[in-house]
């Protein structure tokens, strides 16, 4: 294991615009019969701006496997 600079958020912490977890991204709400109804939480930008980076918490840095592998499988290493 080692740390690395949160890609995420380069190392900020927080301030961080993501994929929108709401539509995943696409822009159009899942959640509305219309298809192409604009995402709410995006307003069809697809993306949101977060005060604290969920990917490392605020952190600025993450731990990642020597393996080099990146999002898949559990996340549990928490302290
Ligand atoms: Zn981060
Ligand atoms: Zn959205």
């Amino acid at each position: 294991m080692s740390e690395i600079i949160c890609p995420t958020c380069h190392g900020r912490g927080g301030d961080v615009e993501i994929e929108c977890t709401n539509c995943g991204g696409t822009g159009y709400d899942p959640n509305e019969d219309n298809p192409f109804a604009q995402c709410h939480s995006c307003y069809g930008e697809g993306t949101v701006e977060v005060d604290t980076c969920p990917r490392c918490g605020g952190e600025g840095k993450i731990e990642q496997d020597d393996e080099g592998d990146d999002d898949d499988g559990e996340e549990e290493s928490q302290d």
